[in-house]
C-alpha cells in the first residue's frame, strides 16, 4: 500500500478508538524558536493531532528564554497529569543544551522518544519498522545498511533494526567511498539520513529485491528533494515527499495515545 493510504488507514484506526473516550489524550507542543521549517512540522502535527480526536496545545516560548526556565516548564509538564505527553521542537537557541533538555523530559511522557530510557520508540525508525512490517518486510537475518548516525535517525533506526534481528551496519560520513559501495551492493533493506540530495543513485549497484528508505528532506529552490534518486531498480522504494515525514507523524500520534493508555492504567 502506498504510504499516504497506509497513513489514512492508521490514523482512521486511532480515531476510532480515541473517540470513545471521555478523558480525551493530550499533546503540548513546545516551541522556542521562529524556525519556518519547525513552524510547518508544527502545524502538521497539530492538524494530526486534531483529525485522530488527540486535543493539541502550542506553547510557544520567546526564544531569549533561559535553560532554566525551559527545564522548569518540562518539569511541571512531567508532573501534570493533563498532559500525557509532550515534546520540545529541536532546533533550540544556542543558550539551551538540546541533550540537557531531552533528558530532562520524563520516559514516560517522552512522546518524541528522545529520553535513552524512553519508555517509546523514536518517530522515524518507528515508522519505518511499522510501515516495512505492514509490507510484510521481514528483518530476521537481513543485511539493513542505515547511512547516518544522528541521535535522531540514523543509531535509534540502527538499534531499533537489531531488535528486530537484521544484521546491521551503520555508515557515515567517514565510511570509505568504497566501502559504502560494497555495503550499499549487499544490503537487504538501506536506511538513507544523511541530509544530501540524491546520494544514492544510479551509479551504486543494488540487489534487485532491496528496500530503500529515504528519510531525507533536502529543500532545492523550494522543492523537496530525498536522498535517494527517484526509480531505481529495486523492490521497494518510499517517496520524498508522501514518504517518512508522514509516517513520523504517525509514529507520534501512536506514541502519544500508547503514553495515554500507560497513564490510565497505571
Ligand atoms: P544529521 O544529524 O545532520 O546527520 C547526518 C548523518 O549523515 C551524520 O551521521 C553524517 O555522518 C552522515 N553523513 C553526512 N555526509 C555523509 C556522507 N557524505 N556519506 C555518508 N554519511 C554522511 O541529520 P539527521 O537529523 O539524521 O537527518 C538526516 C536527513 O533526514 C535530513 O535531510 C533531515 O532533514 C531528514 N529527516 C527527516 C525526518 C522525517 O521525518 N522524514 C526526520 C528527521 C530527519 P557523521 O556522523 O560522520 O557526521
Amino acid at each position: 500500500m502506498i504510504i499516504r493510504e497506509y497513513v489514512e488507514q492508521e490514523k482512521n484506526k486511532l480515531k476510532s478508538l480515541i473517540a470513545p473516550l471521555q478523558l480525551k489524550p493530550h499533546l503540548v507542543i513546545v516551541q522556542v524558536n521562529d524556525d519556518p521549517g519547525s513552524n510547518t512540522y508544527i502545524r502538521g502535527k497539530l492538524n494530526d493531532a486534531t483529525e485522530v480526536g488527540i486535543e493539541a496545545e502550542l506553547i510557544k516560548l520567546p526564544i531569549t528564554i533561559e535553560e532554566a526556565e525551559l527545564l522548569s516548564l518540562i518539569e511541571k509538564l512531567n508532573i501534570d497529569p493533563k498532559v500525557h505527553g509532550f515534546i520540545v521542537q529541536m532546533p533550540l537557541p544556542k543558550q539551551i543544551n538540546e541533550e540537557k533538555v531531552k533528558r530532562a523530559v520524563a520516559p514516560s511522557k517522552d512522546v518524541d522518544g528522545f529520553h535513552p530510557d524512553s519508555k517509546l520508540v523514536a518517530c522515524t525508525p518507528k515508522g519505518i519498522v511499522d510501515y516495512l512490517t505492514s509490507e510484510g518486510v521481514q528483518f530476521q537475518g537481513k543485511n539493513a545498511l542505515v547511512i547516518g548516525r544522528s541521535n535522531i535517525v540514523g543509531k535509534p533506526t540502527a538499534k531499533l533494526l537489531l531488535q528486530k534481528n537484521a544484521t546491521v551496519t551503520v555508515a557515515h560520513s567517514k565510511t570509505t567511498s568504497e566501502a559504502m559501495r560494497f555495503y550499499v551492493a549487499h544490503a537487504d533493506i538501506i536506511v538513507v539520513a544523511v541530509g544530501h540530495k540524491y546520494y544514492l543513485d544510479r551509479t551504486y549497484t543494488y540487489k534487485k529485491d532491496a528496500i530503500l528508505v529515504d528519510v531525507g528532506i533536502n529543500r532545492v529552490d523550494g522543492v523537496t528533494y530525498g536522498d535517494i534518486e527517484p526509480g531505481l531498480p529495486v523492490l521497494l522504494q518510499t517517496p520524498v515527499p508522501g514518504g517518512i515525514g508522514l509516517l513520523t507523524r504517525l509514529s507520534l500520534m501512536k506514541n502519544l495515545y500508547e503514553a495515554y493508555q500507560n497513564a490510565i492504567s497505571n
